[in-house]
């Protein structure tokens, strides 16, 4: 089958709660190669950049802040690429439903993430959600070099 690239975020929620050891550990024994990985102080304009399909969205301008760490003391955010044969959908199912009391117990959101008040879903990872949608993000975190082939 052939080999696929997906961006995996542990957003800055992850990193407050010092979690983000455990969480890379459950994609990793999703058998997939982890061929980029970084720390990354997320900007505005990158922040922007990355959710800008969801402009239109009631809660945009919340998960920009939340990315850019606002909500969680200015943490940074841990940015990874996990390549193999349906690296989409395997982030995708350990990651858990968007909504943190929907997702599966033992997923990561399931397991580490809530619902704030305001009702933010704190979910702690971002994951790609279409090969193509992938590539756009991918380009936009790394650069080639720091991307194993
Ligand atoms: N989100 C939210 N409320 C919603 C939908 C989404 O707070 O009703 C946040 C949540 O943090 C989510 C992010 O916006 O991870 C991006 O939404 P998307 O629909 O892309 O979900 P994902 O692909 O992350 O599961
Ligand atoms: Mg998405």
């Amino acid at each position: 089958m052939k080999a696929e690239s997906v961006l995996v975020l542990i957003k800055p929620d992850g990193m407050q709660k010092g979690i983000a050891g455990d969480v890379i550990g459950l994609f990793l024994a999703g058998d997939l190669k982890l061929t980029g990985l970084k720390v990354v102080q997320v900007s505005p304009r990158l922040a922007q950049a990355h959710y800008g399909h969801l402009r239109g969205q009631f809660f945009f301008k919340e998960i920009v802040t939340y990315l850019m760490g606002d909500l969680h003391a200015k943490n940074p955010v841990v940015a990874m690429v996990f390549t193999g044969p349906q690296a989409v959908s395997k982030c995708r199912k350990i990651a858990g439903a968007t909504n943190p009391e929907e997702a599966d117990p033992r997923s990561v959101r399931g397991k580490f993430g809530r619902v704030t008040t305001k009702g933010v879903f704190e979910n702690l990872v971002h994951v790609s959600s279409d090969v193509k949608e992938a590539r756009r993000e991918i380009a936009l975190w790394f650069k080639k070099n720091e991307i194993l082939k």
